[in-house]
């Protein structure tokens, strides 16, 4: 196990030297994409220098060890969420990928009069996908309102539990609020109605601790960039028996079976979801990157990234003309706000200057900003090598900022 030192692994980040006009980069947009550790960059740099090569069909040693490598770092994920079966995680190119799949799959499972039910606070990843399968198979979306908090509203999302729920969809932690669902007990009411459960963890898993079987769910999705590793590549991990019967998403090679010009046999898992040329080096990376955060003492590493919450909000709650949006009781990784005197586009562009990064606009939920009435909001996302000191030093260039605004 590796110490918990944060000054020890920002040395394991190379962006995090750089400079942004003169000023030394302070990234918190996290939740957007996570900068890479320099072992994930020589993993991809590695696959490209040594074994470059397609996986599984090859007669010769590259392709062997690019198998190898490919198939190893599937074996990495599945314990990493403890996934009872390696054949259930799919690669993907990321969680809207994965989100794609469950829902065209399940657009031809839905019939008319069925119940899908999505929360107010999703990404449009995972509400888009499910108004386009509802309206294919003549099923309703039902939405779980969120409150002033920036918390699901379990009373109504129990009342809408019924026998014509099919399958329920809400994220692990919300991208825009930080607010961390209750995933065990939302995943526990929905199988009583008998309906499957897809978790969208697109921000769960980059705060670790992620236990399929423990929570019950039938899918569970993610992105490989926003756990350290690269972009274009993600996971859609679903339960064996339930994918087995999970209609294809792409056809073509890899996903067949038997072939002739009439008709084909489907793969079987995980190969029957996964056409074509895989993303093979990107899917190696997302290996050595959750290797590299498994080095880590779980625990240390979450009381490290809750102690710059705390932080955040101490001093988001006492600064002037400040409203946090979600005050959940759980948060984790992100806070959102918005200033009494400008637009959040002003702010994240007044801060880049100083060489803060965040993230501003509506986060891909616009009918969260809806909810709340706002355009958008600044958020301030946290990983694993940010500090005290910057969020301390944020909040310092946060009042020039307003003093430049006012
Ligand atoms: N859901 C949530 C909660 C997210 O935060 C994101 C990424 N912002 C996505 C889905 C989509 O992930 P990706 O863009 O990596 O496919």
């Amino acid at each position: 196990m590796m110490k918990f030192d944060v000054a020890a692994i920002r040395e394991q980040f190379p962006i995090l030297k750089r400079e942004v006009d003169g000023n030394p980069l302070v990234y918190l947009d996290n939740a957007a994409s996570t900068q890479k550790p320099q072992c994930v960059i020589d993993a991809l740099v590695g696959y490209y220098t040594q074994c470059n090569s397609n996986v599984h069909r090859g007669a010769h040693r590259l392709a062997d060890e690019a198998t190898k490598e490919f198939e190893s770092a599937r074996d990495i994920i599945k314990q990493f969420i403890n996934a009872p079966h390696r054949e259930e995680v799919i690669w993907t190119s990321g969680t809207t990928e994965s989100l794609n799949i469950i829902a065209h799959g399940m657009r031809e499972k839905l019939q008319h009069g069925d119940e899908v039910i999505v929360t107010e606070m999703e990404h449009h990843a995972n509400i888009v996908t499910w108004q386009q399968a509802c309206r294919y198979a003549g099923a309703s979306l039902k939405v779980v309102p969120v409150s002033e908090q920036g918390e699901l509203d379990l009373n109504v999302f129990e009342a809408l539990l019924s026998v014509k729920t099919k399958l329920v969809a809400f994220p692990h932690v919300s991208n825009a609020l930080g607010t961390v669902n209750p995933v065990h007990w939302l995943t526990k009411k929905a199988k009583e109605v008998g309906a499957l459960v897809s978790i969208d963890g697109a921000q769960g898993i980059a705060h670790g601790g992620v236990d399929v079987q423990d929570i019950g769910c039938d899918f569970y999705s993610f992105s490989g960039h926003k756990i350290y590793a690269p972009m274009g590549v993600g996971v859609m991990w679903g339960k064996k028996d339930v994918l087995e019967t999970w209609p294809v998403w792409q056809t073509g090679g890899e996903m067949i079976s038997t072939v002739t010009l009439e008709k084909a046999t489907w793969n079987t898992l995980p190969y029957r979801f996964e056409a074509g040329t895989p993303n093979v080096g990107d899917a190696i990376a997302f290996g050595a990157a959750i290797k590299w955060f498994c080095e880590f003492d779980l625990q240390e590493v979450q009381a490290h990234e809750q102690q710059l919450m705390a932080r955040a909000t101490e001093l988001a709650s006492a600064f002037d003309g400040l409203t946090i949006v979600g005050n959940a009781k759980e948060k984790i990784g992100a806070l959102s706000f918005v200033l009494d005197c400008g637009h959040p586009a002003d702010v994240g562009f007044l801060l880049d200057r100083q060489g803060f990064a965040i993230r501003t606009g509506d986060h891909c939920a616009q009918p969260l900003m809806s909810r709340f009435n706002v355009p958008g909001t600044a958020r301030v996302s946290f990983a694993i090598y940010n500090t005290l000191e910057e969020v301390d030093a944020f909040f310092d260039a946060l009042k020039k900022v307003r003093m430049m605004l006012a």
